[in-house]
């Protein structure tokens, strides 16, 4: 009896807690912004992500991936994984602060704006499909147990805020180990095979993917590649924060 009452009773509290969010509202704005911003992309790499100085990036990379291939075209975060963004991403993830979601979509949806992403923001009137947001897919039983994909929420809000299209065209096929989990160098496995796609022709389209963390880069590798089978023109990775490949965070969460 116990063991057949656990998921309706999980549910419930699942479901109780959400309502209870609802009606006493978290605000949808995590604390500590008021004097937090958003890097700029000078303060980072755009093909890894890492923090870099000035002057520190050339056209082939940073001192972390000079001799590094990657499938997206480039990558915009908020942050690096350290104070206070780690806060509000478990909050999100593991405190139903699903509102957090909405609100650094937003945030990301400004990042977007700054070059080279308006650039290719042209592509509706240069011939091309247009821009599509798409997140990094959940599986549906981890989906279940959390109450919803913190990519998604925050894909949706770029998308809005944007006036973009949202698109979850990728799907999770395998209910594999947190990557966080396992060894950093076990990441690609893990992840190798466990994603698939919409039967769709992206031609003419510019994907936006967007993930919470990148860490190894294991799971926006597995889905870039994906999109490009698919020939979507180009693939721009968009996260909240990239975990320091020196190895802070990379086992945060
Ligand atoms: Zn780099």
């Amino acid at each position: 009896m116990t063991t057949a009452h656990t998921p309706a009773l999980s549910r419930a509290r699942r479901w109780l807690g959400q309502l209870i969010d609802e009606c006493v509202p978290p605000g949808h704005q995590p604390q500590g912004t008021a004097d937090w911003h958003p890097d700029s992309p000078d303060d980072y790499c755009p093909r890894c992500g890492a923090s870099a100085g000035p002057g520190s990036v050339t056209p082939r990379g940073c001192a972390f991936c000079l001799n590094l291939r990657f499938p997206w075209q480039r990558i915009t975060r908020l942050g690096f994984y350290g104070q206070p963004i780690d806060d509000w991403i478990r909050d999100l993830k593991f405190h139903r602060r699903w509102r957090y979601g909405q609100w650094m979509g937003e945030q990301l949806a400004q990042a977007l704006a700054s070059p080279p992403l308006s650039e290719t923001d042209k592509s509706e009137t240069s011939g091309g499909g247009g821009l599509i947001v798409c997140p990094v897919p959940m599986h549906r039983f981890r989906r279940w147990h959390r109450g919803y994909n913190q990519a998604d929420l925050i894909a949706k809000a770029v998308a809005k805020t944007r006036g973009f299209t949202y698109a979850p065209i990728l799907k999770r096929t395998r209910h594999t180990p947190p990557q966080t989990a396992i060894a950093p160098s076990r990441r690609h496995d893990n992840v190798r095979h466990s994603f698939d796609i919409q039967n769709i022709d992206l031609a003419g389209h510019d994907v936006i993917l967007i993930d919470d963390v990148k860490t190894t880069g294991a799971t926006l590798s597995t889905c870039t590649r994906l999109l490009n089978q698919a020939n979507a023109r180009s693939v721009h990775a968009a996260v909240i924060a990239v975990a320091d490949p020196k190895g802070q965070g990379f086992n945060a969460i």
